[in-house]
């Protein structure tokens, strides 16, 4: 017999009479009356779909169980254990206290968003971080917009529209998540004139295209890999001349654009926007919340008359920030007004120069704590690994960390989908728990982990894998 004559014959109550029934009635009570007769209707069609006639307490539960669901937000907490320590699909940076503090102040009431304060007249969301970006970068001028392929858009789409701009082949980058450097300039309404080679572009394969439709030379910095080998690329102080011999501007899309020299903790060095613009960059584009370690935004800094130009583009304002962007903004810049402090104070610089002996020592700690909670079902130890930096920063550049390894009990080798069990366990904690699968385990770098205490709670009850 198939569900559906089973369904014929078995007699589920009617929505109806389920709304009367004392249970669903209190869930009415306190979550209404429209999402308990949908989470009502949804139990019922299931129920009816699997040939299954319940009982009414299994049905009143499974309709408790349905309305909180609804209720349940979406977007939550996790804990990210991947390795990858600016991971986009989590989020990003995590935020300092300071910047969470400023959000909350404003987001509760009105605010002086665009109004100064000093004459009473209508100021500029942008001011609140202005003189913080052009101190900490030495630019003249600076805007703020949703991200950085915003901002990338956004110049090229002041600058350049109808006109043609240079990029050498081994720059056309993509970055995860569709930020694709061509689709980028074809929607800014540009025409992307590519030089050089994927391998090899040099100073004259910028000069011999430089022809009278011609409006930006544009730098890509090559974030998420890099070519080794027979290679050349034209140096930004080389291009940054050349550029200013013809009179054109010169923009460069850092990416993660950290504002200080990562160098003196122990990370590579990436390229600075300070730097970029003393190397002759007339523009510079960089996000918030990679290396930054602030909220999302994308910042242009740069020439003050073309930074005027670009926040007179209407795109602007299609593009522009909300005020907890700008608030967050403001709080995470300020943190950089003492270099010193930042490794302690703002958490994305921090975890990415936390130390080794640290972690490992935190992953002995955890070991029997995990191992417990799987209670035989799964083993664990503690193996050296390497972290990644991620959001399309240094990806081979890594940074040895440790890891708790899990892997089933009385396997020899863990098959894929063993591991899947284990990874989705994790993923169901009440803070979910994300890993990652490699070298036949289910591996949990704890580089990015810092709320200990929060953590073990999570391991009081038994595994179901
Ligand atoms: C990350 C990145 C972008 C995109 O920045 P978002 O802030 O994610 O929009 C653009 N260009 C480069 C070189 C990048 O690394």
């Amino acid at each position: 017999m198939s569900a559906a004559d089973k369904a014929g014959l078995m007699r589920l109550p009617a929505v109806d009479r389920v709304l009367r029934w004392p249970a669903i009635e209190a869930l009415i009570g306190a979550h209404g009356r429209p999402l308990v007769v949908s989470a009502v209707r949804d139990e019922l069609a299931a129920l009816r779909a699997a040939g299954d006639a319940g009982s009414d307490d299994a049905i009143a539960a499974g309709v408790a169980a349905r309305t909180l669901a609804l209720l349940a937000p979406s977007l939550r907490k996790v804990f990210n254990l991947t390795g990858t320590v600016l991971h986009t699909n989590l989020g990003r940076a995590p935020l300092p206290p300071e910047a969470i503090e400023a959000m909350v102040k404003v987001a509760s009431g009105a605010s002086n968003l665009e109004f100064d304060l000093a004459t009473g007249k209508r100021g500029d969301r942008d001011d609140h971080v202005e003189a913080w970006l052009r101190r900490l970068t030495g630019a003249e001028a600076a805007t703020v917009v949703n991200n950085n392929a915003a901002a990338v858009l956004l110049t090229l789409n002041t600058l350049a529209a109808r006109k043609e701009v240079i990029v050498s082949r081994g720059e056309l980058v993509e970055i995860g998540g569709a930020f694709r450097l061509p689709d980028i300039m074809a929607r800014a309404g540009c025409k992307l004139r590519e030089v050089g080679t994927t391998n090899r572009t040099h100073l004259h394969d910028y000069a011999d295209a430089i022809g009278r439709s011609t409006t930006l030379l544009l730098k890509a910095h090559t974030s998420n890999y890099r070519v080794e080998g027979f290679t050349a690329a034209v140096d930004e102080a080389r291009l940054g001349a050349l550029a200013a011999e013809k009179n054109l501007p010169f923009v460069v899309d850092l990416g993660s654009g950290t504002l200080i020299d990562l160098a003196r903790f122990g990370l590579p060095h990436e390229p600075t926007p300070a730097e970029t613009l003393a190397n002759g960059a007339d523009l510079v584009t960089f996000s918030g919340d990679k290396l930054l370690g602030g909220p999302q935004a994308g910042i242009i800094v740069g020439r003050a008359d073309l930074i005027a130009r670009i926040k007179k583009n209407p795109m602007k304002r299609a593009l522009r920030c909300d005020k907890l962007t700008i608030a967050a903004l403001d709080a995470v810049l300020r943190l950089y007004a003492d270099p010193e402090c930042l490794v302690q104070r703002v958490p994305a610089i921090r975890l990415l120069a936390r130390q080794p002996d640290i972690i490992e020592a935190l992953a002995q700690r955890l070991r029997p704590v995990v191992a417990g909670w799987l209670a035989g079902q799964g083993e664990v130890d503690v193996v050296a690994v390497q972290s990644q930096i991620g959001s399309g920063s240094l990806p081979v550049d890594l940074l040895p960390s440790f890891a708790l390894r899990v892997t089933p009990s009385g396997a020899k080798r863990a098959s894929g989908s063993a591991l899947e069990r284990i990874a989705a366990a994790f993923r169901a904690l009440p803070v979910p728990v994300i890993g990652r699968i490699a070298d036949g385990g289910f591996l949990l770098d704890l580089r990015c982990l810092e709320e200990e205490a929060n953590f073990v709670a999570l391991f009081d009850g038994p595994a179901r894998l």
